[in-house]
């Protein structure tokens, strides 16, 4: 059975092709500048085809679809005979807000719904929805899938998902948290499980998703009881871009020195700060890292670079606060059987890993430094001290195979 799953954001769509018997990828690709001029990148994985990279005229979502399924059903560049043989569409939506505790098959009563989740994602939910409507119109009679991130974090309990703000703004208005990156969190803990070899019941771990997004979760018996993102994804640990949790005043004092609204305010807090605020040099941790004179894939000291003092602190800020979070799960969890890191920074950051580690050993959470150098190549390498019972995890991700395997289940 071949699944595409498709990403829909509001310039840039991407998408992937599963052969779910073996689970091997067929095909990725990603149409960018939706609305602006169009660009589509398709490359075909197992058939020793040609990969596409040629600016396309994308005026819309439904455009891009049609690019898309012309490149996976083209003589030069496809992976499939005919459109027939992709027998489900899964897509990932970033909010299911209190309505969607697990993925579903999309009908009209679900697409009003997901509709209603706008509130509460405005960048993302109209996004989500073109791209669902753009193939519902390009292939009719495929089913199509929606799989939430916000879905694996139904199961923490009130006492962490309710604000200490006035108690009509969840009754009325739903404002709680939601958490958001629950395929990934919910796929690495699974591993650890599997990994851990014990089954999912009295086991405790904490998932650290760092990437240019990133939160963490507490996972108890395989169920998250509590996450760092929250309402949106502007809480929690400092992000790329985000500022994660600050002082709530700061948007009001904000937006009277810059003589903005507090929306302005907020986008500020969304799109320039992070460890880029703090920087001042970049979101992206590797070149933070080589501002700082650190080599971002061992650690080791850039030989004749003087270090950017702010690049050096917006990393010690970041380790800071990911410890921090730690330590606070591992009293709700009652303890911890395992650390696991993923996505961009968490996968391929040693530095970063060994920064965040050097807070824990308190709670006899050790990495061995030279194992935890090594590269994944996609698989889980244990970084576990020998000194220490606490497993310490890097556990690739996959959120891509998530919404594929759902949307198989679902569908059949
Ligand atoms: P993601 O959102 O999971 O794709 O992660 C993107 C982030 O991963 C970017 O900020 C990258 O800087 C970071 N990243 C990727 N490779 C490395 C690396 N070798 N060292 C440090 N950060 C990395």
């Amino acid at each position: 059975m071949k699944v595409l799953v498709i990403n829909a954001g509001s310039s840039s769509l991407k998408y992937q092709v599963f052969n779910m018997e073996t689970e091997e990828i067929i095909a990725v690709g990603l149409c960018d500048r939706i609305g602006i001029d169009g660009h589509l990148k398709h490359t075909p994985m197992s058939n020793g085809k040609e990969v596409f990279n040629e600016p396309v005229n994308l005026p819309s979502h439904a455009e891009a679809i049609s690019a898309v399924i012309e490149k996976l059903t083209s003589e030069e560049y496809g992976v499939v005979d005919s459109l027939d043989e992709i027998k489900a569409v899964g897509h990932r939506v970033v909010h299911g807000g209190k309505k969607f505790t697990e993925s579903i098959l999309i009908n009209d009563e679900v697409l009003k719904a997901i509709t209603e989740c706008t509130t509460l994602a405005p960048l993302h939910i109209p996004a989500n929805l073109m791209g669902i409507n753009a193939c519902i119109d390009a292939i009719p009679g495929v089913p199509q899938v929606a799989v939430f991130d916000t879905a694996f974090h139904s199961t923490i309990p009130q006492q962490a998902y309710i604000y200490p703000i006035p108690y009509k703004y969840y009754e009325a208005n739903d404002i709680r948290r939601y958490g958001f990156h629950g395929t990934s969190h919910r796929y690495i803990s699974e591993k650890t499980i599997e990994y851990l070899g014990k089954g999912a019941a009295g086991t405790r771990i904490v998932t650290c998703h760092l990437g240019n997004g990133a939160s963490l979760a507490a996972i108890k018996d395989g169920k998250s009881i509590d996450t760092s993102l929250g309402v949106t994804p502007l809480e929690g640990i400092p992000m790329g871009t985000r500022s994660g949790s600050i002082d709530p005043a700061i948007v009001e004092i904000i937006a009277n020195i810059e003589g903005i609204s507090t929306a302005d305010a907020v986008t500020i807090l969304n799109k320039e700060s992070g460890v880029l605020g703090i920087s001042g040099v970049s979101s992206d941790f590797r070149d933070i890292s080589t501002a700082a004179g650190i080599n971002s894939s061992d650690g080791s000291v850039i030989e004749g670079v003087t270090p950017n003092e702010r690049a050096k602190l917006a990393l010690e800020v970041y380790a800071y606060n990911v410890a921090k979070f730690i330590g606070s799960y591992f009293t709700i969890l009652g303890g911890l059987d395992a650390l696991v890191f993923t996505a961009g920074v968490g996968e391929n950051s040693p530095p970063m890993r060994a920064m965040i580690c050097n807070y824990l050993q308190c709670l006899g959470i050790e990495i061995d430094e030279n194992v935890n150098i090594f590269r994944n190549n996609g698989e889980i390498v244990d970084i576990t001290s020998p000194n220490t019972t606490i497993k310490v995890l890097v556990v690739p991700t996959n959120e891509e195979l998530v919404i594929a395997r759902d949307t198989v289940a679902i569908v059949q």
